[in-house]
């Protein structure tokens, strides 16, 4: 709440050049601490108020400190990125093994 309660935002109307449309856009006004994290805050918020806290999920690669938001069918979503963490964790178990 503190940083919810904090963040000063106003709308902002963009016009896109190549779509030619026009866009309402909600920015931060002010260059403060406070504003930098309020559309993190506000999305946490929203993940707590709207979201099934079950789905959040931190990704299992030893090293990577990230966390994730399963969307899957299944729910069962390891890796913040298959691309990154699961790629590599699938070369690390290759390694193992191919050693042993
Ligand atoms: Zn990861």
């Amino acid at each position: 709440n503190e940083y919810l309660h904090a963040y000063h935002s106003v709308l902002h109307l963009q016009y896109n050049k190549e779509t030619n449309t026009l866009a309402l856009n909600r920015v931060a006004s002010g260059g403060t601490i406070a504003s930098l994290l309020g559309p993190v805050a506000e999305a946490i918020a929203q993940l707590l108020v709207e979201g099934d806290a079950t789905l959040v999920k931190q990704c299992e690669h030893p090293d990577c400190i990230l966390w994730f938001y399963d969307r899957t069918k299944a729910h069962k979503r390891r890796w913040c990125s298959m691309a990154l963490c699961g790629n590599r964790y699938k070369a690390a178990q290759f390694r193992k093994r191919s050693s042993s």
